[in-house]
């Protein structure tokens, strides 16, 4: 079916990004999957090439566009060549949102211009060891100071994507005790600078997949945060995040459709080439119905999140719609790619294959972002149940 979601404006965006992947990315993805991450410098090209400052204002040195689209794009493309940026999605879809809603003129100016070149790097930490699907459950503290200049914050978070590389993170952190009426009462936010005393990184995580991506846990020791850090207004950091969840949930979904896509594009080369009995896989009928199987959830799931993509850029996208999306294409992703490596037999198994790597990017997809199993409360809870 014929696309409609992207327009001459993002295919030529598209053109860019695939030539700068197959440039710059593709010949040296293996070194940095064999160091667990991306070179910070590479952030800073990033930033010149301008994707960071796509959706900031013009006035604090960005494109001013106000569309998803091209952030889709991206995913579309590092999926294609099989490659990811290292945490910048994190940076860019994840966080700036978060300073463009909340952020007063003064802390744009400060924190914008930074961000749009890659200088300052950002992460989101709402994640604890002892909580992560309830997060109103979670303990770190930032208790104002009597003359209410600064916030001494005290606590852990863990899994937080850039956590190494981040320059500043924006920390979500108990202001205010829970109510007995609404847990979700007393959450802030505030941006903090990495460099600040009490402020550490603890381990970089081994995870089973997303090598590049420089997953940490952090510790804050009395960190002194600077009321003017203060994101927002003080203990509506929830709602805040409840505002925010459906565009991440939006671009994961995104990011798994495309792998899917992809993972079917290695697969037909694949059994093309290879040749099992003196015939090419290719030739089974095995073969060809399992592909063809896959390409019909992949087109399916393309159409879930084109739809989902043109509702968010219309402000029209609700929680459980994002939610509905997620749900759907990272699950048909996990079963696509799947399917997809078994067509290769051992050799889908051998990370030199981009279909191993594929299978073991994905499967965070149904987890982060809020699982599988959270997707369906908030859709059940939408549907009256
Ligand atoms: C690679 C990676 C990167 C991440 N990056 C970030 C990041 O940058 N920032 C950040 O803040 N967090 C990040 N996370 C954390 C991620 O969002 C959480 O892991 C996720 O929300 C799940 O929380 P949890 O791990 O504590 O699992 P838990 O909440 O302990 O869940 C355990 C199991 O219980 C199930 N469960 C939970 N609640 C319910 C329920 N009500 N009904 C039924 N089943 C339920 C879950 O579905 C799951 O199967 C990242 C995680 C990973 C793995």
């Amino acid at each position: 079916m014929r696309r409609t979601v992207f327009n001459e404006d993002h295919e030529a965006f598209r053109e860019t990004i695939r030539a700068f992947i197959e440039a710059e990315v593709v010949p040296v993805y293996d070194e940095w999957y064999a160091a667990g991450q991306v070179p910070r410098d590479f952030y800073y090209k990033l930033g010149e090439l301008g994707i960071f400052g796509i959706e900031v204002p013009e006035e604090y040195g960005g494109a001013g566009e106000e569309s998803f689209k091209y952030q889709a794009v991206l995913y579309e493309e590092t999926a294609r060549a099989g490659v990811s940026f290292g945490g910048s999605g994190v940076h860019v879809a994840l966080c700036l949102p978060y300073l463009l809603a909340y952020g007063t003129e003064e802390q744009k100016k400060r924190w914008l211009p930074d961000f749009v070149s890659g200088a300052a790097m950002y992460a989101i930490a709402m994640t604890e060891p002892g909580t992560g699907s309830d997060l109103a459950g979670m303990k770190t503290t930032a208790k104002r100071s009597e003359d209410g200049t600064h916030y001494v914050l005290n606590g852990a978070k863990t899994f937080i994507t850039g956590g190494v590389h981040a320059d500043r993170v924006i920390v979500c952190a108990r202001t205010a005790a829970p109510t007995p009426e609404d847990r979700r009462h007393g959450i802030s936010l505030f941006v903090v600078d990495t460099a600040s005393p009490g402020y550490s990184v603890g381990r970089k995580l081994d995870k089973l997949g997303l090598k590049t991506s420089d997953t940490a846990e952090l510790a804050f020791v009395d960190v002194k945060v600077p009321a003017e850090d203060l994101l927002g207004e003080e203990h509506k950091g929830f709602s805040y995040l409840g505002q925010n969840l459906p565009q991440e949930r939006l671009g994961i979904a995104f990011g798994a459709y495309a792998q899917a896509a992809s993972a079917v594009r290695f697969a037909k080369a694949y059994v093309q080439e290879r040749t099992v009995f003196g015939k090419t896989v290719a030739s089974f009928q095995n073969t060809k119905f399992e592909l063809a199987a896959c390409q019909a959830e992949v087109d399916a799931a393309q159409a879930v999140a084109d739809r989902a993509l043109e509702a968010h850029d219309l402000g029209e996208l609700t929680a459980a719609e994002a939610a509905s999306a997620k749900l759907f294409c990272t699950e048909v992703a996990h079963r696509v790619i799947d399917r997809c490596l078994q067509l290769h037999g051992g050799y889908g198994y051998m990370n030199e294959y981009p279909i191993a790597r594929l299978y073991a990017d994905n499967r965070v997809n149904r987890i982060y972002g809020g699982t599988s199993e959270v997707m369906k409360s908030i859709i059940a809870k939408s549907m009256g149940l």
